[in-house]
């Protein structure tokens, strides 16, 4: 069985992760995605919160498992056993970044392997943090985001108005 692991803030999961994970499970049996918890880092959702929005947007998927993890990603693949990681390019500006972290997270471990898979063209402008601003500007996300995480949105940025 081949799995993967997709794994990122997912703060909050949006169409483009989406199109990432489908993509993905046209490749893999099993794809963990994983909200990871990076203390450096601030979240709008907890991780209670992003765990169960990535939960609700991926009920079609029956190859996707989700879970967190706060830690190495590397340790992580370690403990599942699995060496594959998948990430999404957006454009040339995610390169670097993406070129950076396979080549650090290969570095720790020379199992590991990443696979990107590139966006479509219908999400290359969509972010988590880009959904976040149009939202508390209380600009319709519906088109970009799950239903759960539009109805999250509205409780969270607009006080569910
Ligand atoms: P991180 O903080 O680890 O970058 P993100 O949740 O922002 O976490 O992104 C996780 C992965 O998903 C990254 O590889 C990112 O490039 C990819 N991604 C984010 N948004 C999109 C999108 N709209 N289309 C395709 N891939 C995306």
């Amino acid at each position: 069985m081949k799995a993967a692991i997709y794994a990122g803030s997912f703060d909050p999961i949006t169409n483009g992760h989406l199109d990432i994970i489908e993509r993905s499970a046209k490749v893999f049996d099993k794809i963990y995605v994983l909200a990871m918890i990076n203390n450096e880092k601030k979240y709008t959702f907890t991780i209670e919160e992003r765990v169960e929005l990535i939960k609700k947007a991926t009920k079609h998927c029956p190859k996707v498992e989700v879970d967190s993890y706060q830690g190495l990603l590397v340790d992580y693949c370690k403990m599942k056993n699995v060496y594959t990681l998948v990430r999404g390019l957006r454009a040339l500006t995610d390169f670097d970044y993406e070129f950076q972290m396979a080549t650090i997270n290969r570095k720790i471990d020379d199992n590991v392997e990443s696979v990107l898979f590139v966006a479509s063209n219908k999400y290359s402008y969509v972010s988590s943090s880009v959904v976040k601003e149009l939202a508390s500007y209380g600009s319709n996300v519906s088109d970009i985001v799950p239903k759960a995480v539009d109805e999250a949105l509205k409780k969270k940025l607009r006080g569910g108005k």
